[in-house]
């Protein structure tokens, strides 16, 4: 007896003390706990409700225990209807259900609620839903800012005339906006899984020279964990041509890691051909082609900077005119002098090699810059070209047309302290082949 009264009290102590766990779990949890009742007729109605109800949804226990419409009056209508409809579908599966909603609560303040609850049926016909609703409100606000700024930035993407690119740790395209795609001439699937070092790519420098696919930008990003900033680039783009860009790498980095890299850059082909345009203009020589005097003397600047430097190295100029072209424009006329003078300077440039320059230094006289040529070597080509100007008239609107060219042969010397020394001597040797008697080759 004694045995069974001490039972009963620890069985009830035990159940007070899980009563007590239980509201005060319910009591400190951000929600609403519930147990909702669903007759076989259909009518649902809460026996159970926790007192959180009171501050979320600005209904007391009572109110909401005695009337499921004091709460349902809370919620957003076009809330309330996909609630019923979902209640009513887990019933007929016999399973949980999740739902989120908004109530307006007592202070008029929108809320979002998630709602889960697993269905217990009872011998009566009834199915029991026990249940939680949690307030949810930041969340949603979070999911709903950060779908707003996920919007705006893909809005960005889509319509900045930048081209934008992401590439993985190997290099490979995994993304391209539009602009990117107008400006490579490619589609996205055609960009996508390409890299910097494919050899479809082929680009060059500002200076013409090639620009390794290991040295873009994006690769140096990915290599450094650095960004790279404005760095030109030229490309050939199928169906445009050479395109010109100037392009900046962002490695993109997680927990000190680069995972991957963004590059953006513009089309900058029509400033970069206007450069290039002027810069031929200011430096060529507009009837011939060749490099003007300014130019020329540029180069020989250069030259004789570096003997200066290097004693043992060499450097020769030529120093070119052609023999009485005044009479060839009394007798031809001077078009014929000016297409004589295009004549020649195509002979000079077939005659010399690519790092030699050819420069018109005055209207029908010429200088040659031979690097690293040894004045036997230059009196040689001179020689050669001398005969060759002989051997090649030109052939003028029906008439061919032989001239023949004196030419004096210099070379920088270390000692020189004037760029233009070694144009004097030429010069004066050029001065003696005429007083020779012409058509002759001479060494100053
Ligand atoms: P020399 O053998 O002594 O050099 O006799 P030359 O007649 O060639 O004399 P010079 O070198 O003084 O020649 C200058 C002439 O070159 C004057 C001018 O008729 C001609 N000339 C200079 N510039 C041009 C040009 O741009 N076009 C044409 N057609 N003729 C030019
Ligand atoms: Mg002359
Ligand atoms: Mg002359």
């Amino acid at each position: 007896m004694d045995h069974d009264v001490s039972t009963l009290e620890h069985t009830q102590e035990t159940l007070r003390r899980s009563e007590s766990l239980l509201r005060d779990l319910a009591a400190s949890i951000p929600g609403v706990m519930f147990r909702m009742v669903r007759e076989p007729s259909g009518a649902l109605r809460y026996s159970y409700m926790s007192p959180g109800v009171q501050a979320l949804f600005g209904v007391s226990v009572e109110e909401a225990c005695a009337d499921r419409g004091a709460l349902l009056e809370r919620m957003l209508p076009e809330d309330r209807a996909a609630l019923d409809a979902g209640v009513e579908a887990a019933t007929a599966r016999g399973a949980g259900w999740e739902l989120e909603f908004r109530i307006r609560n007592a202070q008029g303040q929108m809320r979002w609620f998630q709602t889960r609850a697993r269905p217990t049926p009872t011998p009566e016909g009834q199915m029991v839903w026990t249940g939680v609703s949690l307030d949810i409100t930041e969340r949603k606000e979070a999911e709903q800012a950060l779908k707003a700024s996920e919007q705006t930035l893909r809005t960005l993407f889509e319509t900045v005339p930048q081209g934008v690119v992401y590439q993985d740790t190997q290099g490979r395209i995994t993304s391209a906006n539009p602009a990117a795609q107008r400006i490579l001439g490619l589609t996205l699937a055609q960009l996508q899984g390409r890299d910097s070092l494919d050899p479809r790519r082929q680009a060059v420098r500002e200076d013409g020279s090639d620009f390794p696919g290991e040295e873009h930008p994006a690769m140096r990003a990915l290599r450094t964990g650095q960004p790279v900033h404005d760095v030109v680039m030229g490309l050939t783009v199928p169906g445009r041509g050479p395109v010109w860009i100037h392009v900046s790498a962002t490695p993109l980095l997680a927990g000190g890691v680069v995972h991957s890299v963004y590059s953006t850059f513009e089309d900058i082909t029509r400033s970069v051909q206007l450069s290039q345009e002027l810069r031929r203009q200011a430096t060529t020589d507009d009837l011939t082609g060749v490099a003007n005097r300014r130019s020329l003397m540029e180069h020989l600047k250069g030259e004789v900077q570096r003997i200066a430097r290097h004693p043992e190295l060499h450097c020769s100029v030529l120093a070119l005119d052609i023999d009485h072209f005044k009479d060839v424009n009394d007798r031809w006329g001077h078009a014929a002098g000016d297409a004589l003078l295009v004549h020649l300077a195509r002979l000079m440039l077939e005659t010399v090699r690519q790092v030699d320059v050819v420069g018109r230094t005055g209207g029908e006289e010429f200088t040659l810059l031979l690097p690293d040529t040894a004045p036997g070597a230059a009196q040689a080509l001179a020689e050669r070209l001398r005969q060759r100007v002989q051997a090649t008239p030109l052939h003028h609107e029906g008439r061919i047309i032989a001239i023949t060219v004196s030419i004096g042969v210099s070379a920088v010397l270390p000692t020189d302290e004037r760029v233009d020394a070694v144009l004097v001597r030429a010069d004066r040797a050029l001065y003696r082949a005429k007083n020779a008697g012409r058509n002759a080759v001479l060494r100053g």
